[in-house]
């Protein structure tokens, strides 16, 4: 009998939580360690920011759907790993043990460093949903009394594609508010270029995004450095590619959303070796950590290398779809394990994603996520919209039954081929 702990209980861990089901021998159990009940959907978080959605609309209470699966929920929050003890302290005290562990904590929000920046200073944050429900407030704020607005991705941040949702949805919500003729809008972004996105674009995305960029009358800075914010003033430097100061910035601002950079969560940081400087897990291809080979990661705390040199740091940004596919990957790797067997399976890591502008929106494909790619490839229509809205709809049914990749999925993807893992390598690793 195996204890398998999954830590985090947001997209990557609750799917993977699911997904390990279909690996267990009997007798095997799965324990489930968030810091609440309630599964919220991030990707929605834009829209509750401008009042389309309310947080129990993008909420799924877990208790109900662990115990159908037979998953133990803990949802006191971990306060540290022990990899030497094999367990996970709570921040009641409490150690659970574990034969295998699952980190999925996903990112802490570094605004403490940039001066002014986060929902406790003067910008506004989509990232948590408690923070997307402070952002409508002041945009509700915002719209009473309007004036210029500042949407991006301050240096160091991975996650640009919400972003630029935000940004355009906010432009479409303005217009039909009748507000948009009094609202300029600035878009202030750590990357090289517009629909760079952390991944050195896919397919067009530079051309997409700037013509709509230009459609919508936004303008923008890149290679971004915000240097400090004030209740109605951004400070930023523009960079140049020898890392010189190419031109300094003073942004007006009435409401501003800018992303953050992550890094690792507190659980996690200060353990030797397991973490890179920034808190973030150092994986193999099998998304296992070399040192101590019974602890996996998957989501936005497994460390990654940018995709390249950029005149103000880029991270890349680790997108639905690739959980998904880490989320499979450690689901095989820790089945195989638990009959003895080597680990073998790879994630493919490829992002899929739809970014919604309100009213249309780019959908992208990139495989695998690191350029030179076999699909580089985007479009823009009105469909993206509706498409995203549905697969809101689709990915919290999947929450609310417990299904991790139903067999109709399955088939969509394998016919677009569209798939979570690699092929097999011929030298799987021994995993003693
Ligand atoms: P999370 O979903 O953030 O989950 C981490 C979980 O760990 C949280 O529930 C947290 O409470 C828990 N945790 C942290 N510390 C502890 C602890 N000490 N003890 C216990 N639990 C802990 N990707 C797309 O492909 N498409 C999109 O449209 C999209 N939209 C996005 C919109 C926004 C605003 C953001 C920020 C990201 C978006 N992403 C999108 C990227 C990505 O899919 C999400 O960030 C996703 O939620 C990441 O999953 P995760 O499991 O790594 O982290």
């Amino acid at each position: 009998m195996a204890e398998i702990v999954v830590l985090g209980a947001g997209l990557g861990g609750t799917l993977m939580a699911f997904e390990l089901g279909d690996q267990l021998r009997p007798g095997d159990r799965v324990t489930l360690i968030g810091q609440s009940e309630a599964y919220q959907f991030v990707p929605s978080n834009p829209w509750v920011a401008i009042g389309w959605r309310k947080r129990k609309d993008i909420e799924v209470h877990l208790a109900a759907v662990t115990k159908r699966k037979n998953i133990r929920l803990c949802t006191e929050g971990a306060r540290a790993v022990h990899p030497v003890e094999k367990s996970v302290e709570l921040e009641t005290g409490e150690r659970v043990p574990y034969d295998y562990l699952v980190i999925a904590t996903g990112p802490d929000l570094a605004f403490d460093e940039i001066v002014g920046l986060g929902p406790d200073a003067h910008t506004q944050s989509i990232c948590q949903t408690s923070h997307a429900e402070k952002a409508h407030a002041a945009f509700e704020r915002f719209c009473a009394q309007p004036g210029p607005l500042i949407v991006g991705a301050v240096q160091g941040a991975s996650c640009f594609g919400p972003a630029y949702e935000f940004a355009f949805i906010l432009d479409t919500e303005l217009r039909r508010r009748k507000l948009r003729d009094r609202v300029p809008m600035t878009f202030v972004t750590a990357e090289p270029y517009i629909g760079h996105l952390g991944l050195d674009g896919v397919g067009d995305t530079k051309g997409l995004l700037e013509s709509e960029f230009r459609q919508r009358h936004i303008k923008w800075v890149t290679n971004a450095r915000v240097t400090n914010v004030a209740s109605d003033n951004m400070s930023v430097e523009e960079i140049a590619a020898d890392g010189a100061v190419l031109a300094t910035h003073q942004l007006a601002l009435g409401h501003a959303m800018m992303l953050p950079a992550f890094r690792g969560v507190s659980a996690m940081r200060g353990i030797e070796g397991l973490v890179n400087p920034r808190g973030f897990v150092v994986v193999d291809k099998y998304l296992r950590y070399p040192v101590f080979p019974e602890i996996f990661a998957v989501g936005v705390c497994v460390a990654i290398r940018p995709t390249g040199p950029t005149p103000v740091l880029v991270g890349v940004p680790k997108t639905g779809f690739m959980i998904e596919s880490m989320v499979t990957a450690v689901a095989h790797n820790i089945g195989a394990l638990l009959r003895d067997k080597l680990v073998h399976a790879r994630a493919t890591w490829n992002a899929v994603c739809l970014a919604d502008f309100g009213d249309s929106g780019v959908a992208f494909v990139a495989q695998p996520q690191i350029p030179p790619r076999n699909v580089n490839w985007a479009a823009k229509g009105a469909w993206v919209h509706l498409a995203k809205v549905a697969f809101e709809k689709y990915f919290l049914r999947k929450i609310r039954t417990g299904e991790s990749e139903p067999f109709y999925e399955r088939f969509v993807l394998n016919r677009l081929d569209i798939q979570k893992l690699k092929q097999p390598e011929m030298d799987p690793v021994p995993h003693a």
